[in-house]
């Protein structure tokens, strides 16, 4: 697995009972996965020679994020090397104009967009009709290099607008999608053309990082469930993807989904499987770039929540432990091993249970308590 972040540590973890031999490629020694893997290349992912280096002897490379330069993988492909998923899927979650122009050739429902040249032309964008009415306030995105947020701008004049083209990246813009909430429908697809999905989550977003979600998606009417899963499965076919799918959707107000992007990894709205699903993200997606027949998705309790535990004022988060515990033994506690920085995603706890509220009201309490915002 390229790249040495928590999907990678948590990826890992599922293999171990599997017997799947794992080789990562980190940045440093201190990457949260290098932490842990033996047998881990350091080394720079956009150096074609690092990563034959890493790759040679490996039966199937695949990912924890999807910063690889696409024409390098391109070049393992024609050498031989299996890469799941492949250049051409992937290329899809790391350019979000190549991945809105492929979602609407195939007809998945996006929010109104279009690539922008200037602040003018946001403007000129803001004026186009739409069955949003048009008008500022506009999202606009960088098409390569966001996550967590960042490369997302709302902006509610043109002069505003003049920001994002800094960068010298190419700018996306979208309708501001006035959302009900945000769902997550994720898929997993082997080589073979096996897939499963899991059911369609809620996930909460504050400052654009996830912070909480919840399996399954509360209040969802089972024929948008439905649809949305049925979405996943034809985007995953449609562009060929191998391994687990994040589709990051809108709820609008009046009963649609739209797709705000797509993720070719485990995905953070995909922890909660990790203890509330009979087969987790991370070892489904192993199964699916091995190209193993894939494991049952269903829930084992009727809800799950995930909520997300990030750095705060206290470096060290284990003399928390002690109260969580006690406090509830049905906790799942997943830390990360990394340097605890304010906002930084450092872990994440799950809770899975009958009844909603004390589910929701437990995970909330044990992350607001390891970061150190509640006391008691
Ligand atoms: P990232 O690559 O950082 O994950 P996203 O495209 O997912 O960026 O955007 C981050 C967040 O910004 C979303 O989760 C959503 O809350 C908000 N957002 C993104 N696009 C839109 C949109 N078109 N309308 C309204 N909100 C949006």
């Amino acid at each position: 697995m390229i790249g040495g972040g928590q999907l990678a540590r948590m990826a890992h973890e599922a293999g171990i009972p599997l017997g799947v031999r794992f080789r990562l490629l980190a940045d440093t020694p201190q990457d949260s996965a290098a932490q842990v893997v033996s047998d881990t290349v350091l080394g720079d992912y956009r150096d074609l020679d690092t990563l034959r280096r890493f790759a040679a002897g490996c039966d199937v490379v695949t990912f924890d994020h999807e910063h690889v330069p696409t024409e390098h993988l391109r070049a393992l492909q024609a050498e031989g090397i299996a890469v799941r998923p492949g250049p051409d899927a992937l290329v899809n979650a790391q350019d979000k104009g190549v991945m809105r122009a492929k979602l609407d050739s195939i007809g998945a429902p996006c929010p109104r967009h279009r690539l922008v040249a200037d602040p003018a032309d946001v403007t000129a964008f803001a004026n186009e009709p739409g069955s949003d009415g048009g008008g500022y306030p506009v999202v606009l995105k960088t098409v390569r290099g966001g996550y967590d947020g960042k490369g997302v701008w709302v902006v509610d004049n043109e002069q505003e607008a003049a920001a994002p083209f800094l960068a010298g990246v190419p700018v996306l813009a979208e309708e501001k999608v006035d959302f009900l909430r945000e769902l997550a429908a994720n898929v997993v697809r082997s080589p073979s053309g096996q897939a499963v999905a899991y059911p369609v989550v809620e996930s909460l977003q504050e400052n654009g990082v996830c912070a909480e979600v919840t399996a399954p998606a509360p209040d969802l009417d089972p024929e948008l469930a439905a649809e949305a899963q049925a979405l996943a499965l034809r985007i995953a076919g449609e562009l060929d993807i191998t391994g687990h799918l994040a589709v990051e959707l809108f709820q609008t107000r009046d009963g649609r989904i739209l797709v705000n992007e797509l993720a070719m990894r485990p995905h953070n709205s995909g922890h909660w499987s990790m203890d509330g699903a009979v087969t987790s993200q991370f070892e489904n997606h192993l199964r699916a770039v091995l190209d193993l027949p894939l494991g049952d998705p269903r829930p084992r309790a009727k809800w799950t929540v995930m909520v997300n535990v990030l750095g705060g004022d206290y470096p060290d988060m284990y003399h928390a432990f002690l109260h969580c515990m006690a406090r509830d033994p049905g906790l799942r506690i997943h830390m990360y091993g990394k340097d605890v920085k304010p906002g930084r995603k450092v872990g994440h706890v799950n809770v899975f249970g009958d009844d909603l509220d004390d589910v929701r009201e437990r995970a909330r309490h044990a992350a607001a308590y390891l970061r150190g915002t509640i006391t008691e």
